[in-house]
């Protein structure tokens, strides 16, 4: 097992350490200077230390990034974009090995060291996108922990036949199956539901939806999914994505659903974008309701946006929810990483002896100079192997 040291850094902008690393886990953190003299120093030359960004939502199998520009067409509602989605991917590869390792070394080159990633299956593609992401993930030998959730992106009921890929990629090792837009997508919220939720029941994996309906709309499916979380014992289990909904309600309407989402155990994750209502964050954590932030797609047939940054996202997360003070600004880089640890299944993760050593530093005063500056990651720590320097990933695949 390698041992090595990365002498004098300062984890989340404190008194600088030594972090001692043993094969893939930090094996210690002592104060600067007293690490005992084994094996390889790399001197961290005083600069700010955090864990791995985790990177709560993502979708690595649909991104053209690597190859030449593709200008965004078809129709900007969501069911335009999948409509585009699947008249144009196979022309660019998508999904495809190529282009998901590409994802996975700029998540790399930007720190991200673990990802919850949705995957498209349908009645297209079937279950191919989850081999290409795990192969992809391989090549990259485990330097990013990726864990799947098999996404019905084109829709679950409407499309017979998809519940049952679900179902095969929950037996195959996916670690959640996602659902999308219950009611506007299948216009059967109630159908799509208790479809997803069979599957979770049956094969023992989690749930994470994707729910863009807005207002009563989409309050109304959050009730549907606390009824049937509670029914099946899935708490700790069930996270909605985006769920925009939950900023619009009024203050009494959003207050008793956060005391329901809390006692049922339900997560979420957001990509923090421009043009939503700020999530009532506080209220979440206060009631320990999880909070994940993602990326999203990148550079992909839904949107020409996104470099796979998770700092970027932090740093969108605070401007959309006002954060101005130290410890806000330094709680939205919180959820990019040690509070994002339940959507990759870690118990713990920050920089501490016994957890996996994903570890980056940045040239930065303190945790919000680097928030607010998004510097370049000058050392990206992955599994105790360097997967990234000075900006640039190091890794072949
Ligand atoms: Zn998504």
């Amino acid at each position: 097992m390698t041992s090595w040291t990365i002498a004098n850094v300062r984890p989340w902008g404190g008194p600088p350490v030594d972090l001692t690393i043993d094969g893939t886990r930090i094996a210690g953190v002592l104060p600067a200077g007293t690490a005992p003299p084994t094996g390889e120093v790399v001197d961290g030359r005083g600069l700010l230390a955090l864990p791995g960004f985790v990177n709560a939502h993502a979708h690595v199998d649909k991104s053209w990034w690597g190859r030449p520009w593709v200008s965004y067409g078809g129709v900007a509602t969501t069911q335009g974009r999948i409509e585009h989605e699947r008249a144009e991917r196979d022309r660019y590869g998508i999904p495809g090995v190529e282009g998901t390792v590409a994802v996975l070394r700029e998540f790399l080159r930007h720190g991200t060291t673990a990802t919850r990633t949705h995957v498209d299956v349908d009645l297209g593609v079937g279950l191919r996108g989850i081999e290409a992401v795990r192969e992809a993930a391989q090549r990259l030998g485990g330097a990013i922990d990726v864990e799947i959730v098999a996404f019905p992106q084109d829709g679950v009921v409407r499309r017979p036949g998809v519940l049952d890929l679900l179902d095969q990629a929950a037996r195959a090792g996916a670690t959640s199956i996602g659902g999308i837009d219950p009611a506007s997508i299948d216009r059967d919220p109630v159908a799509q539901l208790d479809g997803l939720f069979a599957i979770a029941e049956r094969r023992g994996v989690g749930l994470d939806i994707h729910l863009h309906d807005g207002g009563e709309l989409g309050a109304f499916q959050y009730e549907l999914i606390i009824d049937r979380t509670l029914r099946t014992g899935l708490q700790g289990k069930v996270t909605v994505s985006h769920g925009f909904a939950l900023g619009e309600l009024a203050p009494e309407r959003q207050r008793a659903l956060l005391d329901d989402l809390g006692a049922a155990g339900i997560s979420w994750a957001t990509v923090a974008p421009v043009r939503t209502a700020p999530l009532p964050w506080r209220g979440m954590a206060e009631r320990g309701i999880g909070l994940g932030l993602g990326t999203d797609g990148i550079r992909d047939l839904w949107s020409p946006f996104g470099d796979g940054d998770m700092l970027r996202i932090a740093l969108g997360f605070a401007r959309l929810h006002g954060l101005r003070a130290d410890d806000e600004l330094t709680a939205a880089v919180e959820l990019a990483t040690t509070k994002a640890a339940p959507f990759v299944h870690r118990d713990r993760h920050d920089l501490v002896a016994g957890v996996r050593a994903d570890v980056v530093l940045i040239d930065a005063e303190n945790v919000p100079d680097a928030l607010v500056r998004v510097p370049a990651r000058a050392l990206v720590v992955a599994g105790g192997r360097v997967v990234a320097r000075d900006g640039e990933p190091l890794l072949d695949a």
